[in-house]
């Protein structure tokens, strides 16, 4: 058992082979697959997706790169969509001072606008972070009111810092970039914090693990992140796909089996 809990599905890396990509991974063992948003429009895909597939769910979001974009009218047609059974989590969400694609203003703002949204209908947060680990934990703190429910998806901190957004409430979603030699720090990350608060993804099609690096990624690579994680854990594989399959299905309250 397995969940590939953040996935582009949308994108157009999979105009040519959508059904073949989801089929793989049906047929590898893949249980459900979340596809993620980053604006309107890609959200909308996405739940187009999870409305036509029995294992695929969706998200809403507005990723910080399009933070420049976002208008009120964006904000409020993504918290209609919430009210579809299939949507579970409002995200990704976030702050990327790495690439700034966006105005680091702009950025805090629509992170902050959408984190009282998804508090609003009661969806937990996806958030994406990168490079702005201190505004972060800033503006969560700010924010907090009782435990927070989310994911700090493709965790790029160090193993303190995961340990702080743990007592916060969050995940901690680790990607396949586990898997490279140089990623020391994400691999200790994923040895040392507690199984139940860990999270899989492969964050397709981007970040392709080992042995499929450089290539697309696709939900069914997410294998060879349990592999490395149960190898770093000294545990068997199936006892990562089973942990953290069910800490999916806590989560974002998907249904057991597809
Ligand atoms: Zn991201
Ligand atoms: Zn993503």
């Amino acid at each position: 058992m397995m969940i590939d809990t953040h996935a582009h599905l949308d994108m157009q890396d999979y105009d040519e082979d959508r059904k073949e990509v989801i089929e793989r991974a049906r047929q590898g063992g893949i249980s459900h697959i979340i596809s993620v948003g980053i604006d309107l429009q890609s959200s909308q895909k996405a739940l187009e997706l999870a409305n036509s597939h029995d294992f695929i769910f969706s998200t809403v979001g507005f990723h910080p790169h399009n933070a420049d974009h976002v208008d009120p009218g964006d904000l409020e047609g993504l918290a209609a969509l919430t009210g579809e059974p299939r949507v579970v989590a409002w995200g990704e969400i976030g702050l990327d001072f790495y690439r700034g694609w966006s105005q680091p203003d702009k950025q805090r703002e629509a992170f902050e606008k959408q984190i009282d949204l998804a508090r609003h209908c009661d969806l937990p947060l996806v958030i994406h972070c990168r490079e702005a680990h201190e505004d972060l934990l800033e503006i969560l703190k700010r924010k907090e009111n009782g435990p927070y429910q989310g994911v700090i998806h493709c965790f790029s901190g160090d193993y303190k810092l995961a340990m702080n957004l743990i007592a916060m409430g969050f995940y901690i979603s680790i990607p396949g970039t586990v898997t490279y030699k140089k990623a020391v720090q994400v691999q200790d990350v994923a040895a040392r914090i507690p199984l139940e608060r860990l999270l899989l993804e492969t964050d397709a099609p981007f970040l392709a693990p080992v042995p499929k690096r450089g290539k697309r990624n696709e939900p069914l690579f997410v294998v060879h992140t349990a592999k490395k994680i149960a190898e770093l854990r000294k545990i068997d594989y199936e006892e990562v796909g089973f942990q953290t399959s069910q800490n999916a299905i806590k989560l974002f309250a998907l249904p057991a089996k597809q």
